[in-house]
């Protein structure tokens, strides 16, 4: 018989499941719960406390002492016992609770009867979803075991209060209390951030009322005049804006050349000719235009539908001669949230963007244009929010939640005080990061951390000389290619590379090939429609099949690095001879190029990335050959866990910090170290502060992470102690929980490790 059946923990745990899924609903699941676990533990009293909203935790099952408290009795973060154990997401045991300073007595909840407080918290996502609690009368010490016991029974009890049946009866106790107003509405983020602002809508879609117009000449030469200013407007937006850079610049391009198309306006002209209004005329050539092409499966072409839709109301707008109302009701308030059914990229320049503090669609797709450079402007985005655009009126305060993707239409002073602090905290923090930056990337026992960035966006170049990082660990060269509207030529990513290589200046860059399919498509390639696209034809397997691609690729990162070291690294790769084959490409094409100039990079490194477990296999004999690799932690547990890692579902189930997954990061680093091979992390735990730190107990010494969380990264590292640190993984790699991210967060909060 296995040693741990004998366990409290596995016995109640048995018990919870036979007799839980009896009670259909699941108020009836999470009571019975509580009782089997007060009756089984000897406790007096057993509760358990759910988040219900915006960090309130109410009592939703009790077994014992506040049975009658149910669903009365709530406690904000870090308020009392309970909010604390939420706060902190650690547990917390009290022999004698009523001495604790945070001790606080709620009417209606017998904690004065009650001496003695175990609390452990409900942990999703990493974050305190609820709290369990256990009480005596009689004052008694928790044991160790007693702690872990709980602690394994609340894992249990998370996934039901994670569950979508919980969120469910949530919103439905929500709306039973009237609470559930048109004043909290979820829609999809696409841009993290907090915002506060007055609403503007965003004014577009004029219904044309007179189609024939009476004089011709007159009314081509409104719509000539209309289309000179829209297209002058135009042109000193883009030349003023600080978007003038890049990639950026790419799609305001393209709407651009939509608007001086000359076709397209001819195409107005001549039905104005033909007897109708200017007004009229733009949207019989929209309409022409919709109906060759809304039919088609060409994403790229239906995205450019969406171009012509914003043009050809800019340009009703114009002849309406009401252009820049929307611009002139924003101009008096210095804090705004754009409201819109859908947007163009060209439109959000409408507004000066220092004062947008958000952006809300009715519609939207991530792809769409608008999203990416409101993005780059570090505007909280949220879509998808049907009928948002009646329900509100210009000037009205709005606030967004772009981490939970909520919007707060009329916020009760308490969300205004709420959203002002969050942004002001956002504001302190980022002050107080930034006074790192001439600081060294150095543990407290002197140990250099190489700190890098990736970069994709034009404007992470920024980041370079914000953080003063030691270089770019990850440049990944698809964005371009995906922001372009055709396959950038040889030239066009020369330029590309070179701009980055001169704003790198001395630093190290790593060029990733082009790493396409799955998620990240090419707008100009046809999608290819599989079956599981993650796991399918993607990244060097496409490249290594049209070899010509990669060709370019390579030759334009040798010819952009002349004089300079060139790191050129391939993603994917699965076994010693892909990485091989890839290999030989790259030094055919530096023959070739070598025989015609002598400008060639100084120095040449060859690595690639660990992305699939295979590899981990066959590491002795790649890092043989290898002169880097760096660890793509996004994909290695995408398929290290056979869990696709854009499936919103699955995030919970698994956790990098787990002693599986942390024992193969080991064993790459050791090899790595074995060979004397360069080895990093590019993949988002090299990002995430308290991930980080386990990377670095693992012996990780370079790190990637994006420009946004790198102070936090450093921050992070200049309170930590190596050598301790790499004791306390080396223990924890033995825990078979689901996840070690409590016990680091523990270790953090005791030893002064600054993890936010
Ligand atoms: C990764 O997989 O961890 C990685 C860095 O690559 P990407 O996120 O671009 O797939
Ligand atoms: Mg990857």
């Amino acid at each position: 018989m296995p040693k741990d059946s004998e366990s409290p923990a596995f016995r109640i745990l048995k018990l919870l499941r036979q007799t839980a899924d009896e009670q259909e609903h699941i108020s009836g699941r999470l009571n019975v719960i509580t009782k089997i676990i007060s009756k089984e533990m000897h406790y007096d009293s057993v509760s358990c406390f759910v988040m219900l909203e915006d960090n309130n935790f109410e009592l939703f099952a009790s077994a014992g002492y506040n049975e009658d408290s149910l669903h009365k009795v709530s406690v904000r973060q870090g308020e009392g016992l309970v909010g604390t154990v939420a706060k902190n997401c650690r547990p917390l045991a009290l022999s004698d609770s009523q001495s604790h300073p945070k001790f606080v007595t709620k009417e209606k909840f017998s904690e004065k009867e009650l001496k003695s407080f175990l609390g452990v918290p409900l942990v999703s996502r990493h974050k305190a979803i609820g709290v369990l609690i256990a009480q005596t009368k009689k004052k008694h010490e928790f044991l160790q075991t007693e702690q872990e016991t709980m602690e394994t029974l609340a894992m249990f009890i998370s996934d039901i209060i994670s569950s979508d049946e919980m969120s469910e009866y949530k919103t439905e106790l929500i709306k039973s209390r009237g609470l559930m107003s048109k004043d909290k509405i979820r829609g999809i983020s696409l841009s993290k951030g907090f915002g506060l602002g007055q609403a503007v809508l965003h004014h577009r879609r004029h219904a044309v009322s007179k189609i024939f117009a009476e004089d011709k000449e007159k009314e081509l030469d409104r719509l000539t005049i209309a289309h000179q200013q829209m297209n002058d407007d135009l042109d000193s937006k883009f030349n003023s804006t600080k978007l003038g850079l890049g990639e950026h610049v790419d799609i305001l391009d393209a709407y651009l050349m939509f608007a001086k198309d000359k076709g397209w306006f001819k195409k107005i002209a001549d039905n104005v000719m033909g007897g109708l209004t200017a007004e009229a005329a733009v949207e019989r050539a929209y309409e022409d235009m919709w109906n060759r092409l809304s039919s088609t499966q060409d994403g790229y072409l239906k995205e450019r539908l969406h171009d012509l839709r914003d043009v050809s109301d800019r340009l009703l707008a114009y002849l309406n001669g009401d252009f820049g109302q929307s611009a002139k009701i924003a101009q008096d308030s210095k804090d705004i949230v754009i409201i819109a059914q859908t947007m163009g990229p060209a439109e959000l320049m409408d507004y000066d963007y220092t004062k947008i503090r958000g952006l809300l669609l009715e519609e939207g797709t991530p792809t769409m244009h608008v999203a990416i450079v409101a993005k780059a402007l570090n505007i909280p985005v949220i879509v998808k929010i049907k009928g948002l655009y009646d329900e509100v009126k210009s000037g009205e305060l709005i606030a967004l939640d772009g981490n939970e993707g909520y919007v707060y239409l009329h916020p009760s002073e308490d969300t205004q005080k709420r959203f002002i602090a969050k942004r002001q905290e956002l504001k302190q923090q980022q002050e107080k990061l930034a006074k790192l930056k001439r600081l060294p990337s150095q543990t407290l026992d002197g140990v250099r951390i190489g700190q890098y960035i990736n970069v994709g966006m034009n404007f992470d170049l920024d980041y370079i000389e914000s953080t003063n990082c030691d270089g770019i660990g990850l440049y990944r060269t698809e964005i371009p290619f995906m922001a372009s509207n055709e396959m950038p030529n040889v030239e066009q990513q020369i330029g590309y590379y070179k701009e980055l290589m001169d704003r790198a200046g001395y630093r190290k860059v790593i060029f990733r090939c082009l790493d396409v399919g799955s998620d990240k498509l090419l707008p100009y390639w046809a999608g290819l429609d599989e079956e599981n696209p993650a796991i399918g034809w993607r990244s060097i397997r496409i490249t290594l099949d049209r070899r010509a691609i990669l060709r370019k690729q390579i030759h334009a990162f040798i010819k952009a690095a002349e004089g300079k070291e060139l790191n050129v690294m391939f993603p994917m790769i699965s076994n010693l001879s892909e990485f091989e084959e890839a290999k030989e490409t790259l030094m055919l094409e530096y023959e070739k190029v070598k025989k015609n100039t002598d400008k060639l990079p100084a120095k040449m490194n060859v690595g690639l990335m660990i992305e699939v477990p295979s590899v981990v296999f066959q590491l002795d004999e790649i890092l043989e050959q290898a002169d880097f690799v760096s660890v793509g932690t996004n994909d290695l547990a995408q398929f290290f866990f056979a869990c696709d890692r854009g499936n919103p579902r699955l995030s919970e189930r698994y956790d990098v910090l787990s002693a599986p997954f942390l024992r193969l990061m080991g064993t790459i680093i050791k090899k790595a170290n074995k060979h004397k091979v360069y080895c990093s992390v590019c993949g988002e735990m090299a990002s995430v502060p308290v991930e980080a730190f386990a990377l670095i107990g693992l012996g990780y010494r370079n790190l990637s992470s994006s420009g946004a969380t790198y102070g936090r990264v450093k921050s992070m590292i200049r309170t930590i102690n190596v050598a301790e640190v790499e004791d306390y993984m080396t223990q924890l790699l033995n825990s078979t929980g689901k996840t070690l991210r409590p016990q680091i967060y523990a270790y953090a909060n005791d030893h002064g490790v600054e993890i936010f």
